[in-house]
């Protein structure tokens, strides 16, 4: 049994994680400050005997003795991580600072969740972890991108200069049950709005791609990647590499949920990236095979009942 520390454990991602590790049998601490998480993401594991749940912000210090980390915290959807861009880089930075901090006193092994906003808007398509990607540094965008990318440095640095043992993964859109309703990103907005028989948003013509990944496929190879050999730290990219138009997912989503919905276009927002695909040889390569197996049908399938029923309560 391991004693294990998620940061962001309440938020959407960090819910799953969090129930996937107790599942594993470990002990785990869940911390989180509940900007866009909740309790009730993880109201059905507070009865677990190995379940802690600590109300705590990661740009202050935490002292705790375990064994692994999974830094999950700082919001990630546009509309949350721009409502405070400053905190959001902070979240980032001295969250990473304080986590590495942490891990290099207890000697605990620590997984970073960065992202493929590192690439930013890319010129190389699909995108390899080799790309140094095309970011704006002082648009919307850059306090999630920016911060991001400066968290990397910091795992590095700390592997570098005081051993500590990291992973990083960048992870692609990713999208399941427990996302917020209101949390923004593509997939709730578009299922939101087809169960409510509202509008369905496109920003921009439709055309830009994004590639979107299932949140247990996630969880698998996030936790394939903290069980690595110590000298595979990545950066690895973990997503679906099928690529889909924000049309077509519309189209799909008015399918599954039979709505009446119609399409209606908002404008492009600054420096939103036109398309985005990961490349996952290395992730295949070094998690054992990894490469995900739910499709987006089936992936919305669940998502659309989770919305369902979240709604109807
Ligand atoms: P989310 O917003 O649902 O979860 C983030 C969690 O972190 C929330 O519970 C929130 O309350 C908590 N949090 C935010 N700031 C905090 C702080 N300062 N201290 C403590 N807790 C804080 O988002 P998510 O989709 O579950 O994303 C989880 C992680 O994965 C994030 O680090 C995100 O950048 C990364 N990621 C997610 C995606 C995706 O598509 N879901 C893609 C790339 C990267
Ligand atoms: N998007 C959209 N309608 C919405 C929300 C988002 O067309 O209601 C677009 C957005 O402009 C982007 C894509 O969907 O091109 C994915 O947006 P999301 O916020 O989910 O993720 P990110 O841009 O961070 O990849």
């Amino acid at each position: 049994m391991k004693r294990i520390l998620v940061t962001g454990g309440a938020g959407f991602v960090g819910s799953h994680l969090c129930e996937r590790l107790l599942n594993e049998g470990n002990e785990v601490i869940c911390l989180d400050n509940y900007f866009t998480g909740s309790k009730q993401n993880i109201e059905h594991l507070m009865d677990h005997h190995y379940f802690e749940l600590v109300r705590h912000d990661i740009t202050n210090p935490f002292m705790a003795e375990v064994d692994e980390i999974y830094n999950f915290a700082c919001p990630a959807s546009p509309v949350h991580y721009q409502y405070n861009p400053i905190k959001t880089t902070k979240t980032s930075v001295m969250g990473a600072i304080n986590m590495l901090g942490l891990a290099k006193r207890v000697k605990a092994k620590i997984l970073q969740a960065s992202t493929s906003e590192v690439y930013g808007d890319p010129t190389v398509h699909p995108q390899p972890e080799s790309y140094w990607g095309n970011v704006n540094p002082i648009g919307m965008r850059s306090c999630y991108d920016e911060g991001k990318r400066c968290a990397e440095t910091l795992f590095m640095d700390y592997h570098k200069e005081n051993k500590v043992k990291i992973k990083i993964i960048r992870i692609f859109n990713t999208y399941g049950p427990r996302m917020h309703p209101k949390d923004g990103r593509v997939v709730s907005n578009f299922i939101v709005q087809a169960l409510r028989g509202e509008d369905i948003t496109i920003f921009g013509d439709g055309t830009q791609t994004r590639s979107f990944q299932y949140v247990d496929d996630l969880v698998e190879g996030t936790v394939r990647m903290m069980n690595t050999r110590d000298s595979f730290i990545g950066p690895v990219n973990i997503g679906n590499p099928t690529e889909f138009t924000m049309l077509q997912l519309a189209d799909e989503i008015i399918n599954l949920t039979g709505s009446k919905s119609k399409i209606t276009y908002l404008p492009l927002p600054d420096d939103d990236p036109m398309q985005r695909q990961p490349d996952i040889d290395l992730a295949k390569k070094e998690l054992d095979g990894w490469e995900p197996k739910i499709n987006l049908r089936d992936g919305l399938k669940s998502t659309i009942s989770y919305f369902d029923t979240l709604l109807s309560q």
